[in-house]
């Protein structure tokens, strides 16, 4: 008998039919002996048109009321799917966040956990139940109810399974895994069987929207074998995500990531002189403006630089104002803007081992004509970013040479 945690998201219990076909596999898995806990999500589309009503009356409403609002939503779930069980005649019950304390700090909207209190949860399955948990939300010290951040009911579902020291954390969603590429831009993307932490860090990271960045950090941080598959399909196999060295594929580059949400921003012809980085990003950082690649480059003029970086297109029009005004107080000659861009990035855990992965990748770009604008690199992923009109060039023909739809 094992200890699973299945964690069902939005569109998986987007209706009332789905949430009785979702009990309907709950039943068939609780009958093969095992113990279940199940976190779900808000009925898909939930947390958006709430997060809208709230908007009608204040353009930034309170953090915390946000909080006590948004919880509802998985609340409805987590009663629906367990009455669902119930008339299956499957003994099952619900506990919202601060019912089986999932204490975590207070940052509303993006609080993270800090410890589960599994007693209840334990008394509940020895007494034969299944046990549904409402994602995405917590209880702080005060008493006061938070959120995790947006995709948070995944890092629940991880939280949980580390808590209750699980056997396996199954991630039900739309899709059977975690693919090469992403399958509606590549056709002959592969599903992965198994991948490691790292690189699904890397992946999630750099765009892939398969899991919250959060829950793959706690998956990790506590080794929780974490599966993501289909609840759409029977007999979903989906991918492992493990750090089993033995059994995670050893292929040089494992998936490529892309990101459409940013924006690059230069100040071209800054003068170049100590402090120049810290007297530009530090207004960025100022209103909580996160930047990703930033490249220093010579400028044609003596003692001149450029000073080019991306942020989330988001906060594009905030940037955008601040280097006009760095523009002026630094006396450089130019900003130039453009939210046009996308970030394409090779992930594999195989690069450490392999020289002459970065030239091989410019080389597929330069033979497409691509012009790279700019690159960063770790030690297992390389990331360019390019005009985004080139982006399914680019992912397609990296994808083919690097021969990822083989096995
Ligand atoms: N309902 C929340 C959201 O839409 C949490 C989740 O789905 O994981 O972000
Ligand atoms: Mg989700």
């Amino acid at each position: 008998m094992a200890l699973i945690v299945q964690k069902y998201g939005g569109t998986s219990v987007a209706s009332i039919e789905r949430i009785q076909a979702v009990a309907q596999k709950i039943k068939a898995f609780k009958e093969t002996g095992d113990q279940l806990v199940v976190s779900v999500s808000a009925m898909s589309g939930e947390t958006n048109r709430m997060t809208a009503l709230a908007q009608t009356i204040q353009d930034t409403p309170s953090l915390r009321e946000m909080d006590v609002l948004l919880t509802t939503g998985e609340q409805v779930t987590i009663a629906l799917l367990t009455m669902a069980l119930q008339q299956l005649d499957c003994d099952a019950i619900s506990y919202t966040g601060a019912q089986v304390r999932i204490m975590t700090d207070s940052e509303h909207g993006k609080a993270r956990i800090k410890s589960i209190d599994d007693y209840r949860i334990r008394q509940s399955l020895t007494q034969g139940k299944v046990v549904v948990v409402a994602g995405f939300q917590g209880v702080d010290v005060d008493g006061h109810i938070t959120t995790l951040g947006r995709g948070g009911s995944d890092t629940t579902a991880v939280a949980l399974a580390a808590a209750l020291k699980a056997y396996e954390c199954q991630i039900y969603t739309d899709v059977d895994g975690v693919f090469t590429i992403d399958p509606r831009i590549e056709p002959n993307a592969r599903k992965m069987n198994v991948v490691s932490y790292e690189e699904m860090l890397e992946m999630t990271s750099l765009g892939s929207k398969v899991l919250q960045i959060r829950s793959v950090e706690f998956a990790s941080k506590y080794k929780v074998p974490l599966r993501v598959l289909s609840s759409l399909i029977d007999n979903p196999v989906g991918t492992l995500i493990t750090n089993e060295e033995n059994i995670v594929e050893q292929a040089v580059i494992s998936g490529i990531a892309h990101n459409k949400d940013e924006a690059k921003l230069s100040l071209i012809g800054v003068p170049d002189e100590p402090g120049i980085a810290f007297k530009i990003l530090s207004p960025i950082s100022t209103v909580n403006i996160e930047v990703d690649m930033i490249v220093q480059s010579v400028s044609a003029r003596e003692g001149l630089t450029n000073f080019a970086f991306t942020v989330h297109r988001n906060d594009f029009k905030t940037a955008s104002k601040i280097l006009d005004r760095l523009c002026q107080e630094l006396g450089a000659i130019a900003v130039q803007s453009d939210d046009k861009v996308v970030k394409v990035s090779l992930v594999g855990i195989g690069m450490r081992s392999h020289a002459g992965i970065a030239a091989q990748m410019f080389e597929v770009l330069h033979n497409e004509s691509i012009n790279i604008q700019m690159i960063s690199t770790s030690e297992i992923k390389i990331s360019v970013v390019i005009d985004e009109k080139y982006l399914e060039l680019a992912v397609r023909s990296l994808h083919a040479v690097f021969e990822l739809d083989k096995e």
